[in-house]
């Protein structure tokens, strides 16, 4: 065979490129020759009236694309140098985002997902996006199936073909939404159920049954070889194995948690006990010292799916509105386990995204709220990095132990999926209310919230810039592994002392080596000034995209009573 030189290697690459790039006019010329044939234009449009090959958006991106190539493609020796300098783009469909556009098909799925990113699966290889809740398929159900209505309207496909039929657009095969996906969100899945979903399982379940897949497939073929063979079996083993340690620890840990969850709770009924008596005797005074010496509040906060605001789910929603893009809001839920109440920090996506800042400025500001006798906090989370297990969360642990707003801080993390975690309680039933509402401003979302939690809404004056300022403490090496941890002060020496272990219900402690910067004060007081530190305040609050603005007025203008619109949506 031929050698094959680098530079017809190159060659070939560009030519594939740039076929790859003439194949979209044609699919937007079609789209588009529809359109104008739709529109009752002509009955039969020609190719050049239609756009094909001279369309006027593509061809000057065409022609930008194909000169770089040539260039590339000539300058031989040239081409590493000039990567280097100016990179030529590996997908150009930033610049083709008319052909996204010119299908209704995209909007429409843009407006119905969301970001799952700082969810539970941030950790994972999982989906970037999730489908809204009301989703539970993304194809389309057999006819034959018990409930076929009542799953087609819960199928995406389903669904999108029912909206677009009432709006007069064309509908989609199971087999074209397949493409359609792949091309526009290859990252989106089925929104999981909050409560029983674990990533770890999922993913080792995943695993197991493609090992056993491909097991099966070899011992049906004649010519299988036996080491193969045994090497996929060992494999699927070992897996198992994890699988069942993991499930094992999870099982352990929500022991615990009720556990500790109930002991606060009845520390906390004999403390009220004891303090609603008018007289106390000298024994019950020493009891109620004791008691308030050495009670452990337990807390435990989560982040919610997030919330989309106008939402109908009460009244159909009117089918142009799948198209448009609403409000995200998000819900941070704390529950506290001795007084058995909840509250919830609700924030829209101005103040957004979700991320560390949010997380210990609503545990900060709920914890400064705490009678000054109350400073022993053990903490529960779930072990999302990007909003939870992470050094800030730790540096901020650690800072209030040391400037003794709290004597003792406990926290640990649950592995989310397999607890009956409380936060998830109080979610599922707000959930329960949202659904069945309609909700068509902050305002509203609060009041559904509001049955169930002490709520308070933040319009970023809130959150405090707490990550910037946690710079006084070195990282944490190996949190990941981590899921216990203790900050507590030494009662000779007054130094902070904290212990880490890696289960939250078993196992020895080690020290942690969380440490101040050198050249930093220990003593120093970092806690953010929220009256100055806040994201209003550091202008750290963004501005919603046009289009977003452009899709909130039409809703608001069409669908909405005026005195139900978003405060800071115009639509004069
Ligand atoms: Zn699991």
């Amino acid at each position: 065979m031929p050698k094959v030189t680098r530079k017809q290697q190159r060659a070939k690459q560009s030519r594939n490129f740039l076929d790859g790039i003439a194949r979209r006019p044609h699919t937007h010329s079609r789209t588009l020759r529809r359109s104008l044939e739709e529109a009752g234009t002509s009955s039969s449009v020609s190719d050049s009236e239609a756009g094909l090959g001279v369309c006027p958006q593509c061809s000057p991106v065409l022609s930008r694309y194909a000169t770089t190539f040539k260039e590339m493609v000539h300058s031989g020796t040239e081409l590493k140098k000039r990567k280097k300098i100016n990179p030529v783009p590996k997908r150009p469909e930033s610049e083709f985002t008319h052909y996204r556009d010119v299908t209704r098909q995209n909007e429409w799925l843009r407006a119905n997902v969301f970001d799952s990113l700082g969810s539970r699966s941030a950790d994972s290889s999982g989906p970037t996006h999730y489908f809204l809740p009301k989703f539970a398929t993304i194809q389309t159900p057999k006819p034959t199936v018990a409930h076929y209505e009542e799953r087609l309207a819960r199928s995406v496909v389903g669904e999108f073909n029912r909206v677009q039929q009432e709006t007069g657009g064309g509908v989609c095969s199971n087999g074209s939404s397949h493409n359609w996906l792949k091309a526009h969100r290859p990252k989106v899945g089925i929104c999981p159920h909050q409560e029983d979903y674990c990533d770890t399982c999922s993913r080792k379940k995943t695993e197991i049954h493609a090992k056993q897949t491909t097991i099966n497939r070899l011992l049906q073929s004649s010519n299988a070889d036996p080491d193969e063979v045994k090497k996929l079996e060992e494999e699927m083993k070992d897996t198992k194995q994890v699988l069942e340690n993991h499930r094992k620890e999870a099982q352990e840990s929500h022991k615990y948690y009720i556990e500790v969850t109930k002991s606060s709770r009845n520390e906390w009924k004999e403390i009220t006990e004891l303090e609603r008596k008018s007289v106390l005797s000298e024994e019950e005074k020493t009891r109620l010292a004791f008691l308030k010496n050495g009670f452990k509040l337990v807390v435990s906060a989560d982040y919610q799916m997030c919330k989309l605001v106008p939402y109908w789910g009460l009244s159909a929603q009117p089918g142009s509105t799948y198209y448009l893009q609403k409000l995200n809001h998000d819900v941070f839920g704390i529950v506290n386990h001795a007084e058995e109440t909840s509250t919830v920090y609700l924030f829209d996506e101005r103040v957004g995204p979700k991320n560390t800042d949010h997380t210990v400025s609503y545990l900060n500001d709920y914890f400064e709220k705490l009678p000054q006798w109350m400073n022993r906090v053990h903490l529960f989370l779930d072990n999302t990095s990007s909003t939870n297990k992470n050094c800030y969360l730790m540096a901020w642990a650690y800072e209030m132990v040391q400037q003794e707003k709290l004597s003792f801080f406990r926290v640990s993390f649950l592995l989310a999926g397999h607890t009956k975690f409380s936060p998830d309680l109080l979610f599922s039933k707000i959930s329960q209310t949202y659904n069945r509402s309609d909700v068509f401003n902050t305002e509203e979302l609060k009041n559904v919230v509001a049955t169930y939690a002490d709520v308070i809404v933040d319009d970023g004056h809130l959150v405090c810039d707490w990550r910037s300022a946690m710079d006084k403490y070195t990282k944490l090496p190996g949190i990941r592994a981590l899921h216990d941890f203790i900050f507590t002060k030494h009662p000779i020496t007054k130094e902070v002392v904290a212990k880490v272990r890696k289960n939250c219900a078993t196992g020895s402690f080690d020290n942690a080596t969380i440490r101040v910067n050198s050249g930093r004060d220990v003593h120093e007081n970092v806690i953010p000034d929220q009256r100055t530190k806040n994201y209003v305040a550091l202008g750290k609050t963004r501005s919603l995209s046009q289009s977003k603005v452009k899709h909130l007025q039409q809703m608001s203008k069409d669908f909405i009573p005026s005195n139900r619109h978003l405060p800071f949506i115009n639509i004069a």
